[in-house]
């Protein structure tokens, strides 16, 4: 098992239940704790004029399990699509239900994510 990897999940999930269930705000890659691990680990890889923003998607749990790149096609996704076009979540910069039922998703999601690194290496 992958400590490291499990403690960034951990923490991404605690991320969206702050956002699903009290005040938390997603700010992407800045306070994403798999982006960081990631984006740390893709540039322990590579010499520092190599490292572009974004790199870490490849070293990222996420991104590894659900075959996929800045989040694409997950429930993320939706909610960034979701928050971009609601008046409410946008203009009152306050999450508005339906806001919360995609990061109520994004947990689920994670914690499936979760499950599959703790039985990688078990
Ligand atoms: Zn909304």
């Amino acid at each position: 098992m992958d400590n490291e990897e499990v403690i960034a999940l951990e923490g991404s999930i605690g991320k969206w239940e702050s956002i699903a269930y009290g005040n938390g705000r997603d700010a992407g890659r800045d306070n994403c704790p798999c982006c960081k691990l990631a984006d740390r680990r893709a540039y322990e890889d590579v010499c520092e004029d190599d490292f572009a923003y974004g790199d870490g998607c490849r070293k990222c749990p996420i991104g590894r399990i659900a075959n996929t790149y800045d989040c694409f096609k997950t429930p993320y996704d939706d909610f960034c699509t979701h928050v971009r076009h609601c008046e409410y979540c946008e203009k009152i910069g306050i999450y508005c239900s339906e806001a919360r039922g995609i990061a109520e998703a994004e947990i689920a999601f994670l914690k499936r994510i979760l499950e599959l690194v703790v039985k990688e290496s078990a």
